[in-house]
């Protein structure tokens, strides 16, 4: 869960640096950091807080140079030091080396182990730093990018969206399963690669088209080259992008997640309907699909529970205590609005349980007679290894629970999750080529303990040739 860009552009950076990560903000409130390169050296800035609290004018006026890249962060592998905030910068003989990455990966672990053996020392506790350092390691053995980016890639296991500035050169590439998003946009007076396309928009750019997975994207001053360097026999792209974490105005992988999440609410409706006097969303992360649910039920949508625009994701609050508090500021309800009312209540998922249970519980105080509660996914079941942050499945309330007991726990009149297909139909892709390892519990690649589905690629008379396997317990 972290936003990335990288821009060349001979107008400067800094200043669209800025601006597409205020874009990306959503996909990471903890730091933001970027780096530049003005032709002969390397400026960069980065601190813990918002985008518009860590940058001020100066800092970006000194952030000079056509060439950049930048990271907003929220912490799933490395805790929360200093040291871990993006971009990661090197030098390497006379290079300047920066890097950004979004994603998780699944073997850091023994990654890490090898290269220390082999005498690497590791400054941050990222896996990002191991992915700069086995590039790092190739480039200085045989000096071709392309070649590292593509035996780096048969190294590292899980998601990985990166983006790479050696001196006034960014290379950008994503895992061959294409897990995390990941687009390419025109500027003014150059190219961009960014999470969202949000960013693109954010610069008035003009959005080109997604990264393939396994595509190695090159991007200097001449312009941009695009090259597939690695392949895979399906796609597994990440179904909680839709659901929750990016932004409904987003087009990730070709799908508008706004038209996704309002087809789902739609979906509610068929699935379960209700007769209700309003519909309400959990806002923002319910609106959409609430709007969805309004226009097939014919019933009107009334917001009835206000936002404070003002304060990050409750997520950001690190205990239990902390996040219940803050969902009572964040959110006001309205009791003109619920006072006697039937309400269906409308969000995108059910994680723990506490944003559902606090806002059912302060709607009944406002006065609301019914609150039958729709869900824009399934049940969240396992955990998520590939880069969004999802406790464990003693957290997950609907880990170990059926529908009727999280329903009675959250204290909901009704309650019902979008089905599996339902939600499959709305994105659009065969299911083979997403993952939904949250929902199932089965994973697109090898995870230890974890089962897995996936497809085996191998070069065979000229060829790629993919097989399905299926592992039951995360062993080969
Ligand atoms: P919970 O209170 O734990 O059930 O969390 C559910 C709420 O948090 C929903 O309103 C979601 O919009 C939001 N949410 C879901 N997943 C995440 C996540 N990974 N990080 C932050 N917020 C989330």
């Amino acid at each position: 869960m972290c936003g990335i860009v990288g821009i060349v552009d001979a107008g400067g950076v800094s200043i669209q640096l800025y601006y597409s990560l205020y874009a990306l903000q959503h996909r990471g409130q903890e730091s933001a950091g970027i780096s530049t390169y003005d032709g002969t050296n390397l400026q960069k800035f980065k601190g813990q807080g918002l985008v518009a609290d860590v940058f001020s004018p100066s800092v970006l006026n000194d952030l000079k140079g056509n060439t950049g890249i930048g990271h907003v962060r929220y912490p799933t592998t490395g805790s929360n030091l200093p040291e871990n905030i993006q971009p990661l910068n090197f030098q390497f003989k006379d290079h300047f080396i920066s890097i950004v990455h979004n994603g998780n990966l699944v073997n850091t672990a023994e990654l890490r182990a090898e290269y220390e053996q082999a005498g690497q020392i590791f400054t941050t506790t990222t896996d990002t730093e191991i992915i700069a350092k086995i590039l790092i390691d190739d480039i200085g053995n045989t000096g071709c990018v392309e070649d590292a980016v593509n035996r780096c890639m048969r190294k590292l296991r899980g998601s990985y969206s990166v983006v790479m500035m050696i001196d006034g050169i960014i290379y950008a590439f994503r895992d061959p399963l294409g897990i995390k998003p990941f687009c390419i946009g025109k500027t003014d007076h150059g190219y961009m690669v960014a999470s969202e396309s949000v960013a693109v928009d954010a610069l008035n750019g003009k959005f080109m088209r997604d990264v393939r997975p396994g595509e190695l994207i090159r991007i200097d001053a001449d312009g941009i080259k695009c090259n597939q360097v690695a392949i895979a026999g399906k796609r597994a792209h990440c179904i909680f992008e839709y659901i929750y974490f990016a932004r409904a105005d987003a087009v990730i992988d070709g799908v508008l997640v706004y038209d996704v999440r309002r087809t789902i609410g739609q979906k509610l409706y068929e699935e379960n309907p209700v007769a209700a006097d309003s519909v309400c969303s959990v806002p923002d992360s319910g609106t959409a699909y609430a709007i969805g649910y309004a226009e097939r039920s014919k019933i009107p949508f009334v917001e009835s529970m206000m936002k404070n625009r003002y304060m990050g994701r409750t997520f950001i609050m690190p205990t239990q205590k902390e996040r219940e508090k803050a969902v009572r500021i964040k959110l006001n309800p309205i009791p003109a609005h619920l006072k006697d009312k039937s309400v269906v209540l409308v969000d995108d998922s059910i994680v723990r349980g506490t944003t559902s249970r606090r806002i059912i519980t302060m709607m009944r105080e406002a006065g609301a007679r019914e609150i039958h509660m729709r869900i824009g996914s399934p049940a969240i079941k396992a955990p998520c290894y590939l880069g969004v942050d999802m406790p464990t499945r003693e957290e997950l309330i609907a880990s170990n629970r059926i529908e009727e007991e999280v329903r009675h726990s959250i204290t909901a009149t009704t309650l019902h999750h979008v089905s599996l297909s339902a939600l499959v139909d709305a994105i659009g892709f065969d299911r083979e080529n997403l993952c939904m390892g949250c929902l199932t519990g089965c994973y697109p690649l090898q995870i230890e303990g974890e089962k897995a589905k996936m497809r085996q690629v191998d070069f065979i008379d000229g060829t790629y040739q993919s097989k399905l396997v299926s592992f039951d317990d995360g062993s080969t």
